[in-house]
């Protein structure tokens, strides 16, 4: 890395240093000390109001990079990072700089197998531990007590499931607003819901070749020609711009067992504004889909049009139709300073008892690493389960 800095802008390199002792000391704490402890009142917050100013958690990302380089380009790579969690460098606390040393420290890492056999391999320690897994069962509503905690969940076909505790890690926003009906809710009304901001959203495109690229990596990414425009165009404006900024995935770099012999596993996203943005996702995937392609064409992949074997394609539309989650974004609520920590939906709802959430829409946000620790957090909060036997046999 220290070397690539010398050639692109061989005047920043101390800057650069710079940079990452300030994303080492945030990581120490926004993420080894914090980030997996409740933020649960807000006298939580006020104890680490000291540390958020002493780190500048109130610049932005894009903010704390113009700090330390100059380069152009440079300020784009070192900022990118927060679009992985959701937060638009320009707009999102400086807190996510982290991800820089986080990645510097301890590589990024990928699941042989692919992201399934990371779930498979939770589904047989959750088996193994005797829990049961039901697939394909949608939840219509967290049902409550006259005495105010989650009793029970309703499922869409009508069947009801009794539980001591119940652990929502569907988007936060949509379990308040569609599963939590609105006399249980003080703080997570509907209108605050609306008021809230929602991430972005993504079109990610995954698609199979007959033939391999073995010059592409497993990660790549390919600038458009605005950055902080096009990101205000996502983000704030909520326009669908006509130029683009894309991820290309190709797992089969790491693990050629992905795919075939001989073929190739690809996705390809684009960071797009969530459903505010009023696209018709029907009638515009397609379309979008081909400039998507062309510009890889161009790029990365030459004339792979072609090799296309299959394909397949997710939008903001099915993110919300599919995977439930308000507005179509992608990472739940936008992680800015005023949706962080104590400001984001509990882990132990504010709402009603015996009601947790987990996941990218409740602290500390998207992600894997703080999906995880939002699971470690909730291990701290849950009564143990003597106190629920014994709460249940009273
Ligand atoms: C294209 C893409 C690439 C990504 N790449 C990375 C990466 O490389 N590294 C990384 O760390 N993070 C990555 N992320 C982010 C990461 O995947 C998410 O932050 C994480 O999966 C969120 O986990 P979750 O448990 O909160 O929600 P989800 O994984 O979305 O799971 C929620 C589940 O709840 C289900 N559900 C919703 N409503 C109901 C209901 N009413 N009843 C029953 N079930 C319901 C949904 O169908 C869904 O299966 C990526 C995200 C995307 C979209």
């Amino acid at each position: 890395m220290r070397a690539e800095v010398a050639r692109i802008a061989a005047g920043d390199l101390e800057g650069y240093e710079k940079f990452l002792k300030a994303s080492e000391a945030i990581y120490r704490v926004g993420f080894e000390a914090l980030g997996d402890e409740p933020f649960d009142a807000c006298t939580d917050m006020a104890r680490v109001l000291p540390d958020l100013v002493r780190l500048e958690a109130y610049r932005k990302v894009y903010s704390l990079a113009c700090k330390h380089v100059t380069d152009a380009r440079l300020r784009v790579v070192l900022t990118f990072q927060s679009l992985l969690v959701g937060g638009n460098p320009f707009a999102t606390t400086s807190v996510y700089c982290l991800i820089a040393f986080l990645e510097r420290q301890w590589g990024v890492h990928f699941p042989i197998g692919g992201t399934g056999s990371f779930v498979r391999g939770l589904v047989k320690l959750i088996e193994g531990q005797g829990g049961a897994i039901r697939c394909s069962a949608k939840v219509a509503q967290i049902c409550v007590t006259d005495r105010n905690a989650a009793s029970s969940v309703r499922l869409s076909d009508g069947e009801n499931l009794a539980a001591d505790v119940v652990v929502s890690n569907c988007d936060s926003a949509w379990t308040y607003k569609h599963l939590l009906a609105p006399e249980h809710r003080h703080r997570w009304t509907d209108k605050r819901i609306e008021r809230s901001r929602s991430s972005m959203s993504l079109f990610v495109w995954y698609f199979g070749t007959d033939g391999r690229y073995e010059d592409v990596a497993h990660h790549s990414n390919l600038l458009g020609p605005r950055y902080r425009e096009l990101l205000g165009d996502s983000f704030a404006r909520k326009l669908l711009a006509e130029d683009f900024s894309l991820y290309l995935h190709r797992p089969t770099a790491t693990d050629p067992l992905l795919a075939p012999a001989g073929y190739d596993a690809f996705y390809v996203l684009s960071p797009v504004p969530h459903l505010d943005s009023g696209t018709d996702w029907e009638r515009t995937a397609e379309p979008y889909r081909l400039a998507v392609q062309q510009r890889l064409e161009e790029k990365l992949l030459l004339g792979f049009g072609n090799a296309i074997v299959t394909s397949r394609l997710l939008t903001p539309q099915d993110f919300q139709d599919r995977l439930s989650s308000f507005k179509g974004a992608a990472f739940g609520l936008e992680p800015v300073l005023t949706q962080r920590a104590w400001f984001r939906p509990h882990n132990r709802s504010e709402e009603v008892d015996r009601l947790y959430l987990v996941g990218a829409g409740t602290h500390p946000g998207a992600g894997l690493p703080g999906v995880l620790s939002s699971a470690r957090i909730f291990d701290k909060v849950v009564p143990h389960a003597d106190v629920l036997i014994r709460a249940r046999s009273a």
